[in-house]
């Protein structure tokens, strides 16, 4: 057996089977010990080479147990007999303070004990060593594992789980690990006390800096001291071809981090990382662009000069309807016929001349009809030989296709309408203090007839009016002082005629605030200047005729209150029309006057904004005035009564002769009852006298009694009072009416014309058929008018009674009644007097229309009454009834009495 096997043996724990009985000093190897001992152990000898390193003892002749590391005290327990036959593992202490590894065994030799061992330091260390490497693999393969097999959601919590693994695996305070992210570097997990790490943007430029293929610590390197002051951190790279992409920082590890197994360990963590991490995103870029490509309506194309197909980005593919790889011909077939033959020339040059392609064409649809969509189409040649390919990306432009077509459309409109609208816009250029003429739109043509301008020749300024060239400088120099400017002046046309033109110019600046340009546009307002002038002028000769006019004219507002007046009106009003504004109307009317004027106003509506009426003012010291006024009233545009604009005329004199009229008629209405009255009077008058007859008769008979004398003297004093009534109503009927209008039930009226002509009638054989109504309502006038037209009516039919009476026999009677509705009251006076010939019923209110004889009839009687009912709002007619004329009355009811 060679020593080696032996060796070999012993290493494996199987001693060999025949051990030496002798020493053998001269054969012992090199790494051998030879110790003889005592029964007790006490060393007696030693020998062999490795003697020299052992740290020996400080007493002589110590017990094996004093050579020993305290770990190999275990072996030795017990005496030397215990420990033969079994090979003994012993760790002798060595110079130095280091350990001697050794196996050996104990043999018995001449009555002492000799133990023989080998050193199997490199051995053990060589085995400590390779378990080391498979348990760095076995992390490795972990480490790389796990995070290459895990979901990508998960990603991160394994990653920090298996850092934390590490921060154990070193006993570190804290780990970390940086990636390179574009330009800088980013943490992306860490574990354990990192609360002192430096942030990612004070890492990220030393970082860059640091070198791949070995570990840094922060206490040795320049850079990173200052970035972890105070703090043991190693950092460990991994790179990518020449390229640092992550770093692991480990903070405070309990064993110094071995350069190679870091590295390992780190690259095997990050390599899978980092790679996944690149695919995700290479994924979620891929995602990104296949939207954006399919929002875009965007996609890729591609002709291997080697195949006859064509292949298509499977989204564009999809949107388009054909398959993903299609023939030249089948594509060609599906670009609009317009476009076709552009295309196949453009793809043929792009193939033969390798050119780049940039082309837009429609493409149908795959019914082929309807509307085509607009695409760009970009190529370029790539690749060698067979690899030789068209390339390129297809666009959807549909959208600014037609945008572009709209806004082309837009500006053609635009352009068309300025040329032809009578605007021109021009634009003077800014030099040095001037401004010259640089554009004009084409509507100077037609405008001023003067054709687009060479340039420097035309200067707006020669065409300027002479008149207005003042104007025209001035409106320069405000434009440069102000920056913008509105003027109006008149400019020359090609046929010297003259134009007004408004000018509405502005100064751009450049960013220094620099004059650059001015863009201006002239409207030609000839037309509506001359309109101005000539509404001017209307207008001028409007206020001369209202200022003229001999009627009052005047606008006030809805509280009666004048804003303007002309001179009539001034005049009644005795002050100048400047002190007219501001003036109450309402002043000049008495209450009632006032109230009826207001509710006329208020009933005025846009639809119907006139109205007219006869107004009764009490003018400054004078006597009433009467006024034929129309109001207009101006509306707002939600119904508003803004102001009344008003035109009046003095109708006081119509007036008066009117109520002269109405009181001569009362007067001949009087005259014609004259023959009744003496009737009323006589009446008395008779029977006064009989009585008086009677009683003087009686006394001078000596037989008046007192009781007599008493009762003739009673029916004297009736008779008397009746005389004074009838006398009496007529001293207040001749009286003249009052001005103002009052209210009073009508029957009223019918009893005062049966008190003066009641018992008239029925002397002469009438029979009055008086209807009398339980109550009134009333209505508006004058009590004594109504009494005048009731007595012309009565009158009237006593006679055409008694003319009757005169060939018939008749028992004659006249009806008179009242009927009522809430908001009108009518009294109706028939008689049986034969009616009115239908020939002349139209006729009857003619004034001086007359049947009577002449000095009987005025024909006044019916044609003034018609005149007062009308005053009174109401209406007078007539119709024949049976036997004979039916009058009626028709008032308003003003309210109920
Ligand atoms: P005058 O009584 O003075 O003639 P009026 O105007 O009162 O004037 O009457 C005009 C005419 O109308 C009369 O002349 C008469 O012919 C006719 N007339 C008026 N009332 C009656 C009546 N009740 N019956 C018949 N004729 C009438």
């Amino acid at each position: 057996m060679s020593v080696g096997q032996r060796l070999l043996a012993l290493w494996r724990g199987h001693p060999a089977t025949t051990p030496p009985v002798e020493p053998e000093p001269v054969s012992v190897p090199a790494a051998a010990l030879q110790v003889w001992l005592d029964d007790n152990a006490r060393v007696l000898r030693l020998a062999g080479p490795l003697r020299s390193a052992l740290a020996l003892p400080a007493q002589a002749q110590g017990r094996l147990q004093d050579y020993v590391q305290p770990c190999s005290l275990l072996v030795l327990e017990g005496e030397p007999m215990d420990w033969q036959g079994q090979p003994l593992d012993l760790d002798f202490k060595a110079v130095g303070g280091t350990t001697l590894h050794t196996r050996g065994w104990l043999q018995q030799q001449a009555g002492q004990w000799l133990l023989q061992v080998f050193d199997v330091g490199d051995l053990l260390q060589h085995r400590q060593q390779s378990l080391i490497a498979e348990r760095q693999r076995h992390l490795t393969s972990h480490l790389a594992c796990a995070v290459r097999d895990c979901s990508i959601e998960c990603l991160e919590a394994v990653a920090k789980e298996q850092l934390q693994w590490l921060a154990r695996h070193w006993q570190a305070a804290g780990v970390q690990v940086v990636l390179q992210r574009g330009e800088g570097w980013q943490t992306y997990v860490a574990s354990g006390d990192v609360l002192h790490a430096p942030s990612d943007e004070a890492l990220s430029p030393v970082l860059s800096m640091l070198a791949p293929g070995q570990v840094f610590s922060s206490a040795t390197h320049v850079h990173l001291q200052p970035l972890f002051p105070g703090i043991a951190a190693c950092l460990v790279p991994f790179a990518s071809g020449l390229q640092v992409k992550a770093w692991l920082i480990c903070f405070r590890p309990g064993q110094p981090l071995l350069g190679g197994d870091a590295l390992n360990l780190f690259g095997a963590y990050a390599e899978p990382l980092l790679g996944r991490l690149q695919a995700f995103e290479l994924e979620q870029q891929s995602e990104r662009l296949d939207s954006l490509q399919a929002q875009l309506g965007a996609g890729w194309w591609q002709w291997r000069l080697i195949t006859p197909t064509l292949q298509l980005d499977p989204g564009l593919a999809q949107r388009l309807g054909v398959p993903a790889q299609l023939t030249l011909s089948q594509w060609l077939s599906r670009v609009h016929p317009a476009d076709r033959e552009a295309a196949q020339l453009a793809l043929g040059q792009l193939q033969c001349e390798g050119c780049d392609l940039e082309l837009t064409l429609r493409l149908l649809d795959n019914k082929l009809q309807a509307n085509p969509r607009w695409y760009r189409l970009c190529g370029q040649v790539r690749g060698n030989g067979p690899q030789r390919r068209l390339q390129g990306l297809m666009l959807d432009i549909s959208d600014s296709k037609a945008q572009q077509l709209q806004a082309a459309a837009a500006q053609a409109r635009l352009e068309n309408l300025i040329a032809s609208s009578p605007a021109v816009i021009y634009i003077q250029r800014y030099s040095e203090g001037a401004l010259h003429a640089e554009f004009f739109s084409a509507s100077l043509q037609p405008m001023l007839g003067w054709e687009a301008p060479q340039e420097g020749v035309l200067q707006p300024g020669q065409w300027v009016h002479p008149q207005d060239q003042s104007l025209w400088l001035e409106r320069t120099r405000t434009l440069l002082r102000e920056g913008q400017v509105r003027s109006r002046y008149r400019l020359r046309d090609r046929q010297g005629g003259y134009h007004w033109v408004l000018d509405e110019a502005r100064l751009l600046r450049d960013d220094l605030g620099l004059p650059v340009e001015v863009v201006g546009i002239w409207l030609d307002v000839s037309e509506a200047t001359e309109a101005a002038e000539k509404m001017r002028e209307s207008e001028e000769r409007y206020r001369v005729l209202v200022e003229d006019s001999p009627a009052m004219i005047c606008r006030y507002t809805a509280a009666l209150e004048l804003v303007f007046g002309n001179q009539p009106l001034a005049d009644y009003l005795e002050c100048s029309p400047a002190q007219l504004p501001g003036i109450n109307l309402g002043q000049w009317m008495s209450a009632s006057q006032r109230e009826m004027f207001v509710q006329r106003l208020a009933s005025l509506t846009p639809e119907h904004p006139v109205s007219t009426a006869e107004i009764c003012l009490e003018l400054p010291g004078r006597e009433h005035a009467w006024w034929v006024w129309s109001d207009r009233g101006l509306f707002d545009e939600r119904g508003k009564l803004l102001e009344i604009q008003a035109v009046g005329r003095d109708n006081t004199q119509v007036r008066r002769t009117r109520q002269q009229l109405v009181q001569s008629a009362k007067m001949a209405t009087l005259g014609e009852m004259a023959t009744g009255l003496a009737h009323e009077i006589n009446q008395p008058l008779n029977v006064m006298r009989m009585a008086v007859v009677n009683a003087l008769k009686r006394l001078e008979n000596g037989e008046a009694q007192v009781d007599y004398l008493q009762d003739k003297l009673k029916r004297i004093d009736a008779q008397v009072q009746r005389a004074s009534r009838v006398v009496e109503h007529m001293r207040v009927f001749g009286r003249r009416s009052e001005v103002d209008q009052h209210l009073f039930a009508p029957w009223q009226a019918v009893e005062g014309a049966l008190s003066l002509l009641g018992d008239g009638l029925r002397g002469k054989g009438v029979d009055l058929r008086i209807d009398t109504p339980e109550e009134g309502l009333q209505v508006s006038g004058h009590q004594d008018q109504l009494e005048q037209v009731l007595i012309n009516l009565l009158v009237n039919a006593r006679d055409a009674l008694l003319a009757r009476r005169e060939h018939s026999a008749l028992a004659p009677w006249i009806a008179l009644r009242l009927e009522q509705d809430p908001d009108q009251v009518r009294l109706l006076v028939e008689d049986n007097g034969g009616g009115i010939d239908p020939r002349l019923l139209e006729r009857i209110f003619e004034p001086f229309f007359t049947t009577k004889p002449v000095g009987v009839g005025t024909g006044l009687g019916l044609s003034v009454s018609y005149g007062i009912v009308d005053a009174m709002g109401g209406s007078l007619s007539v119709e024949n009834g049976d036997e004979g004329a039916r009058f009626c009355i028709e008032l308003p009811v003003h309210s109920t009495s």
